[in-house]
């Protein structure tokens, strides 16, 4: 993949992560930690990875197609669609407001471009996933399915109807993503209910498993991204575990799950932009 250096990539995440700390602090709710996580995913997805067109369509016909499953990281996914063009980032400033189209999990029924399927209540976002990628298969249309859900989500049952579903049904053009960040909203996934070994979990499965150990690095993140597109059109679905750490790129949010879901103060979002560099212009 060469559309972007590795070094624009990384300026388009800097202004998303301040992006993300700003639309919380505005509105003082909101999830920061998992969205600063995904941030060089979710970067390399849609201004790398995904073969799209500029003008949404929701029917998604001969485009690659991107589910959030775990919807309450909106803030990272509304900032990366107002970057990549689907509407103006001034409009994140209207972030989980009353009438606003970013709502604090999204929806279809605000019409925000870039959104598929309304998500936040979790354990859902595979399921629609391999409906989509069926469908593009019944069309004969070979533009891929993408679908990011978190680790903790993974406790939900239906993940595991979807995961028995789709080798069945050998859905080579899907690949979806754990943020594998070992946290959750009460604490560790280890301690709060253990996923035990993933890797041999989704392998049994049926799923083609790889993993991606450095996913706050673009560089690992766009080989990691390159290695799985080339593993679709096998008769396996894709899986990759993605490591990341929750609150990435903001000091005292990493390392904790504390910040899965509350908002900086004024003073902590000083500090939080003061490690962001401003590269695509504050909304
Ligand atoms: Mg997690």
């Amino acid at each position: 993949m060469t559309k972007n250096s590795i070094h624009n990539l990384e300026a388009i995440s800097s202004q998303v992560r301040r992006d993300i700390v700003r639309m919380v602090h505005a509105c003082q709710s909101g999830h920061p930690g998992g969205s600063l996580g995904c941030t060089e995913y979710l970067v390399a997805l849609f201004f790398e990875a995904m073969e799209r067109h500029q003008e949404f369509n929701l029917d998604g016909i001969g485009e690659d197609l991107f589910f959030l499953s775990n919807g309450h990281i909106s803030p990272v996914f509304y900032s990366v669609l107002a970057r990549a063009g689907y509407f103006d980032p001034a409009e994140l400033a209207t972030f989980r407001q009353i009438d606003s189209r970013l709502q604090g999990h999204p929806t279809t029924h605000e019409g925000l471009p870039g959104v598929r399927v309304a998500s936040g209540s979790l354990g859902q976002g595979l399921s629609v996933a391999i409906g989509a990628a069926q469908t593009k298969k019944l069309n004969r249309d070979n533009s891929l399915v993408y679908v990011l859900m978190g680790d903790g989500e993974l406790q939900e049952g239906q993940v595991w109807e979807a995961a028995t579903y789709a080798p069945h049904n050998k859905m080579d053009n899907i690949i979806a993503a754990v943020d594998y960040n070992g946290a959750q909203i009460d604490g560790a996934t280890e301690q709060v209910l253990s996923l035990g070994n993933l890797r041999a979990k989704w392998e049994a499965f049926g799923w083609d498993v790889m993993e991606v150990e450095q996913g706050n690095d673009m560089a690992s993140v766009i080989q990691g991204l390159d290695d799985a597109i080339s593993r679709t059109g096998k008769g396996k679905p894709v899986m990759i575990l993605l490591h990341t750490e929750m609150g990435s790129g903001v000091d005292f949010m990493m390392g904790s799950h504390k910040w899965h879901g509350i908002a900086p103060n004024d003073e902590q979002l000083a500090s939080a932009l003061a490690q962001n560099a401003e590269t695509l212009g504050d909304y």
